[in-house]
């Protein structure tokens, strides 16, 4: 018998009640008189003894009020963590906490204290240690999380107005100094810092040329520059963040709009938006979810007869496999043990310092340049097409400096093809916390994105198997792993 069986016989359970109204949703939450009805209706309906209620007025639970005590709520969680409760009841999930990790950790919290959760405007009561519950809980929690998001949006649109007037707020970005009148402390202007600002152009210059971020870091690191944090290195996601961030060409993003600022650009905007271009990889950009979900189809190929593999789905029983796409079927080996082996190897080369030092060694200078020229002739063919579009330049003319550009373009892409980093990789190099951190990565990757880093890495061929039974058996041996011919 279950402790908690064991409880609900000896005596009635107990509940906490928590209710709460939030300021920012005021029209369409119940008042707190309501959900105490509600919520003390349905106690009394089960029978439960209220062993403790608690309410919090006008303060936003999510994560984008913090710091705001939550006395109630806070008296809520010890009294679960003490055991004083057996029912914890609210108006609805959003009630508890819109905070989605705090929702997530409160069921963890009640699940393993054995305390049930009754939300009142659904009707039911939940056992998050029964995994269907808790999976509707979990769910709620998210969707709460989506609202809370929202909420700050709107809260984010208000704000814009204050930002229209362009003048820089919060900490000084890195890259810039602000100067304030001696006498009234106010603020004058926002200007670039002798020593930080040519850090910045560094960063920009360098991305621009096709460097990974993980180069950039070191290089700036080897170089001794100066960093966002006194007397700390530079730190990858540090990088990137300037590499992102519009304030760079004197513009701040403000519910999701970008404004003018009135302090100077550290950086042109071509090369501001070829870097967001170059970082927002554009792989994930063309992620359908739910289209594919093979992960070695058309990539893995036949040891018999070399023609790629197609996945088959699970039938009647049979798992998910691929087997040979040719007109015979000459081999066929289930889904999980083939994707299994191929990201388990792919995670151990990628851990490899060596291997990622080979790769980075790969992409020499010159290639990288040539990326570099690549996106700089594309940006001008681009422009003298536009100018044509407009009628500005004649199609002759166009025809010319087409015939200009193009070859150098193709003999830049090829030069950047031969040495550049796969952009699959990028993420997945040089990580401080070895293999588990390259799996993390990898499987947080889009599908196309996964593909693409096994497709730089390894071949995959799937040979026959010895024994004809074992067809769709967990013998990896005849999984060849080879080595990616470099373009
Ligand atoms: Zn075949």
């Amino acid at each position: 018998m279950s402790p908690r069986a064991a409880k609900t016989q000896a005596k009635p359970l107990r509940a906490g009640i928590y209710d709460r109204v939030s300021s920012d949703r005021r029209g369409d939450a119940r008042s707190v008189a309501e959900q105490q009805a509600g919520n003390r209706a349905a106690t009394d309906a089960n029978g439960w003894d209220v062993a403790l209620t608690a309410a919090d007025n006008d303060v936003s639970a999510s994560r984008f009020a913090n710091g705001k005590a939550r006395p109630g709520w806070e008296s809520i969680v010890a009294a679960i963590e003490a055991d004083q409760i057996d029912v914890l009841v609210l108006w609805e999930p959003s009630r508890g906490s819109r905070e989605l990790v705090a929702w997530a950790t409160l069921i963890a919290t009640c699940r393993s204290r054995g305390v049930m959760i009754h939300v009142t405007s659904h009707h039911r009561t939940y056992d998050p240690t029964v995994p269907r519950d808790w999976r509707s809980l979990a769910e709620d929690g998210v969707d709460s999380g989506y609202e809370s998001e929202k909420a700050s949006e709107r809260i984010k649109r208000s704000m814009a107005a204050n930002a229209i007037a362009g003048r820089p707020h919060g900490r000084v970005p890195f890259g810039f100094e602000r100067v304030y009148d001696p006498a009234t402390k106010a603020l004058i202007a926002q200007r670039a810092h002798p020593d930080q600002a040519p850090v910045v152009l560094e960063i920009f210059r360098r991305i621009n040329a096709g460097e990974p971020i993980v180069a950039v870091t070191r290089t700036l690191n080897a170089a001794g520059a100066v960093s966002t944090t006194e007397g700390t290195p530079w730190a990858r996601e540090n990088v990137r963040r300037i590499a992102l961030s519009p304030l760079y060409i004197a513009k701040r993003r403000a519910g999701g709009e970008l404004l003018d600022g009135n302090w100077p650009a550290l950086v042109d905007e071509a090369t501001f938006w070829a870097v967001t271009r170059r970082l927002n990889d554009p792989i994930r950009k063309t992620t359908r979810p739910g289209r594919a979900r093979w992960l070695l189809s058309y990539l893995a190929r036949c040891g018999v007869c070399g023609a790629t593999l197609a996945g088959i789905p699970a039938k009647r029983g049979r798992p998910a496999s691929y087997r040979c796409g040719g007109g015979t079927v000459h081999v066929s080996i289930g889904q999980q043990v083939l994707d299994d082996h191929v990201v388990v190897n792919l995670v151990a080369k990628l851990a490899d310092p060596g291997y990622c030092a080979e790769i980075l060694a790969a992409a020499d200078p010159v290639g990288l340049g040539a990326q570099g020229e690549v996106e700089a002739l594309e940006a001008q063919l681009e422009e003298f097409r536009d100018l044509a579009g407009q009628g500005e330049l004649t199609a002759i003319s166009l025809a010319r400096v087409e015939a200009g550009l193009l070859p150098r373009l193709a003999a830049a892409q090829a030069r950047a093809a031969a040495a550049a980093v796969p952009a699959a990789l990028i993420g997945l190099l040089d990580l401080e916390g070895g293999a588990a951190e390259v799996l993390l990565r990898f499987q947080e990757m889009p599908l196309p994105a996964r593909r693409e880093a096994i497709r730089a890495v390894m071949t995959v061929k799937v040979n026959r198997a010895a024994n004809r039974g074992d067809n769709r058996g967990v013998d990896t041996s005849r999984i060849e792993i080879g080595k990616a011919q470099r373009p």
